[in-house]
């Protein structure tokens, strides 16, 4: 024996222990990133559902809860008037971890399928106490609850409480209430950042915070204009690897090759399903199933190749769901005042086969303050990215530009807002605060920012002129 003890751990178990990978390293950290992930779970439940968003969050001290190290716990409450969970997934939703409704290929904020569950399992361990959950259904006659607990052993819910009741009126969404060991004093500053800058891309929702200080920041909604929810779409072929090519031919329908290209894909029609298939001579009637079968791996893989390399057209976008140049300015307006606002949202481009769309929103003067380097605002997913600035590649962009070209001397009062839409973001860690440099994003957001400081340029000159020819007139 080498006296090494082995054993398997769960995904909950990995996450209790590593907390600090979903941006839970201290209680400053978790309270933060508490209210990000009930907040998006929030606004995916709304308008990516096309309802108008309306998210009461309230965070409370508990009192006398000093905890260990004198340390504050607080109960946290967000409410959404969201699609709700349907009953028969709620424990699992907020009980299992990695067990999602964001596992489909469509623009969301969520995507591993841990957040919320990473929030309750912090709770549990500062705070020891379940969280609650009451959720409606738009369909359904009834209002559910439950309080449970993760099993983190075996990474199972464990059911402590529920309820169900007759639903008055016609109230759907989903209220969740959690407690955890935090810190308000630090946190304060990057939850209202936070919450800000969400108001900025969303200006449809209606948004209160209600804080331990007895605080309530109010952001009404200021347009009912919501943008295009996303619709869900097949894999585009490039975007596609050899164990997900896998698992395709494992649950397809399809009776022969060619069908299932066609049927499983995007950018595969008929006509080119017959091209590739010929190209590569790869026989169109082929049981989908035979290519899993032993000894046929070769031919598996080159199929997967040919998927790769053969000119698909470029993925659709319509699972894409951008915030709109309308929407950017209307935000940026509300929240700095500024003199002059401009914004682009620039085309679908793809990466790996992985469609993607760069928007960005510049507003300078007025209400802004002149500070030494454009202030920054970073989403993806229409998620606001508040750590690990310097090593997003928004960021890397913004400090690259030569501003002196555009007519903007530092310090000088500029606001550059950069989001990212994808239906795969590259986050650099699962916590989603910073977004890697892939070079076809890189490029496009050069190009949207490129594109909207010229109307800057254009305007600031215009007003030099004018300015010089007032001057003029007056001497
Ligand atoms: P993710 O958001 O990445 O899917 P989460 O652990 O945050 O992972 O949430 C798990 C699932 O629970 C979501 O996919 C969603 O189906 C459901 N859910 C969580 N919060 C809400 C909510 N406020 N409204 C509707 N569904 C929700
Ligand atoms: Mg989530």
């Amino acid at each position: 024996s080498t006296g090494e003890k082995y054993r398997e751990m769960s995904v909950a178990e990995f996450f209790a222990k590593n907390k600090e990978l979903a941006g839970f390293a201290n209680p400053t950290r978790a309270l933060y990133q508490t209210i990000r992930e009930l907040v998006e779970n929030s606004l995916d439940a709304t308008d990516a559902k096309g309802i108008l968003p309306w998210i009461h969050i309230s965070i409370r001290q508990i009192e006398g809860s000093e905890g260990r190290g004198g340390r504050p716990r607080y109960t946290v409450t967000v409410e959404d008037n969201g699609i709700g969970v349907p009953v028969t997934s709620m424990a699992m939703a907020f009980g299992k971890v990695l067990f999602s409704s964001k596992y489909v290929i469509r623009q969301t904020r969520g995507m591993y399928g841990l957040g919320v569950k990473a929030a309750i399992l912090y709770g549990q361990m500062t705070a020891g106490t379940p969280v609650e959950v009451y959720s409606a259904t738009k369909g359904s006659q009834y209002v559910y609850m439950m309080k449970l607990v993760i099993d983190v052993q075996r990474n199972e819910p464990r059911i402590l409480e529920r309820g169900e009741w007759n639903k008055r009126g016609s109230w759907h969404g989903t209220r969740v209430t959690l407690s955890l060991e935090g810190d308000w004093s630090r946190a304060k500053s990057k939850i209202l950042e936070y919450i800000k800058r969400t108001a900025v891309i969303a200006p449809y929702a209606e948004i209160i915070l209600e804080t331990p200080d007895g605080e309530i920041y109010y952001f009404p909604r200021s347009t009912r204009k919501l943008p295009k929810p996303p619709r869900e779409s097949k894999p585009h072929p490039h975007g596609v690897d050899i164990e997900q090519l896998k698992s395709m031919l494992r649950s397809t329908r399809a009776s022969t090759l060619r069908e299932f290209l066609v049927k499983e894909f995007q950018s595969i029609g008929d006509k080119t399903a017959q091209d590739f298939l010929e190209k590569y001579g790869l026989d169109p009637d082929l049981k989908p199933r035979e290519l899993l079968k032993k000894g046929r791996d070769k031919l598996l893989r080159r199929l997967a190749d040919a998927l790769m390399e053969y000119p698909f057209r470029a993925p659709k976008s319509d699972y894409l769901s951008p915030i709109g140049s309308d929407i950017i300015e209307i935000g940026l307006r509300r929240m700095f005042n500024p003199e002059w606002v401009g914004a682009v949202s620039r085309s679908p481009k793809a990466y790996r086969g992985h469609p993607f769309i760069v928007e960005v929103g510049i507003a300078y003067g007025g209400g802004i303050e002149a500070r030494s380097e454009p202030l920054l605002l970073r989403y993806a997913n229409k998620i606001p990215l508040l750590y690990e600035e310097r090593e997003d590649v928004s960021y890397k962009v913004v400090s690259s530009i030569n501003w002196r070209q555009y007519n903007v001397d530092f310090p000088a009062p500029l606001v550059v807002l950069v989001h990212i839409a994808s239906t795969k973001v590259p986050y650099k860690g699962v916590g989603k605060e910073s977004v890697s440099d892939v070079p076809e994003i890189e490029a496009e957001i050069r190009n949207a920012v490129q594109e909207v400081a010229r109307r800057l340029r254009l305007y600031l000159s215009r007003k030099a002129r004018e300015e010089e020819a007032i001057r003029r007139s007056v001497t």
